[in-house]
C-alpha cells in the first residue's frame, strides 16, 4: 500500500505515519528527517538546504525530487510507503506522477489532516523528540509517561528542531498555504484524496485513518 499523508506543518503527519508503518508494515519516507539528515551529515545538499529550512521556506523541486526518486526505488519500499512531507508543491506532485508511472507503481490513497492554523502554533511550539529513537512528544499533547524518559527506548536526551519556533511557524503555515494546499484538487480529481478531522486526539485521528485504510490494506 502507497499513500501520501498531506497536512500543514504540525499537523501530525509524522505522529500517524508512525504508527500506520507498524500496523501496515510500511515504511515511513519523510522528506522533512532525509534533509535534516543531510544537514547534519554537512552533505552539499545539506548546505543548501539549512538556511532555507531555517527560515521556513520549501528546498527546490529539484532537489526534493531526486531524493525522492532515489528513495523510493529502495528494497524497504517494496512493501509500500508512507509519504510524510511529499509532495509540497504542483511540480512535486507532476513528478511523483510521472515516478511511479515509470516504475509501475499505485498510489493508493492521499490522506489529509486538516487542522486549524491557530492549533498548529501551539503544536510546533511543544514539539521535541527522542535523541536516540527519534519518538515524538510533545510539552502538552503527548508528554511522555515518565518525565524526562522516552516511552519507546528509555534514552533521557530529546532535541527540538531549529524550525520549530513561533517566528518560522508563520513563514512555513504560508507557505503550506501558497505552495502545496493548491495540490489538495489534484489528488481530488483522480478520486484518491480522503480527509481526516486532525484537530481530534491523536488515538482519534488513528482510528479515523485505520477506518479509511484498513479496507484498502485487505
Ligand atoms: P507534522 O509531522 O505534521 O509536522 P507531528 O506529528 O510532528 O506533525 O506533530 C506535531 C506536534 O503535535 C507533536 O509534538 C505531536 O506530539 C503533537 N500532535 C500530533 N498529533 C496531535 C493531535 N491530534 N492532537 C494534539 N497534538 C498532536
Ligand atoms: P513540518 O511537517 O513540520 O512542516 P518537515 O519536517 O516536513 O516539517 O519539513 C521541514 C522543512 O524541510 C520544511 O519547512 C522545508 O523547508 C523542508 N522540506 C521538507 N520536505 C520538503 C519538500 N517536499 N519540499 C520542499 N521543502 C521541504
Ligand atoms: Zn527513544
Amino acid at each position: 500500500m502507497n499513500l501520501i499523508l498531506l497536512g500543514p506543518p504540525g499537523a501530525g503527519k509524522g505522529t500517524q505515519a508512525k504508527r500506520l508503518q507498524d500496523r501496515y508494515g510500511i515504511v515511513q519516507i519523510s522528506t522533512g528527517d532525509m534533509l535534516r539528515g543531510e544537514v547534519a551529515a554537512g552533505t552539499e545538499i545539506g548546505r543548501e538546504a539549512k538556511a532555507v529550512m531555517e527560515a521556513g521556506k520549501l528546498v527546490s523541486d529539484d532537489i526534493l525530487i531526486r531524493m525522492l526518486g532515489a528513495r523510493i526505488t529502495r528494497p524497504d519500499c517494496a512493501r509500500g510507503f508512507i509519504l510524510d512531507g511529499f509532495p509540497r508543491t504542483v511540480p512535486q506532485a507532476a513528478a511523483l506522477d510521472r515516478l511511479l508511472a515509470e516504475k509501475a507503481l499505485k498510489l493508493d490513497a492521499v490522506a489529509e489532516l486538516r487542522v486549524d492554523d491557530g492549533a498548529l502554533v501551539d503544536r510546533i511550539a511543544g514539539r521535541y523528540t527522542c535523541a536516540k529513537c527519534g519518538a515524538g512528544y510533545h510539552d502538552s499533547f503527548q508528554k511522555p509517561k515518565r518525565e524526562g524518559v522516552c516511552d519507546t527506548c528509555g534514552a533521557s536526551e530529546f532535541i527540538r528542531r531549529a524550525d520549530d519556533n513561533r517566528a518560522t511557524v508563520i513563514a512555513r503555515l504560508e507557505a503550506y498555504h501558497r505552495q502545496t494546499a493548491p495540490i489538495l484538487p489534484h489528488y481530488a480529481a483522480q478520486g484518491k484524496l480522503r480527509t481526516v478531522d486532525g484537530m481530534a486526539e491523536i488515538d482519534e485521528v488513528s482510528r479515523q485513518l485505520n477506518a479509511i485504510l484498513d479496507p484498502i490494506a485487505a
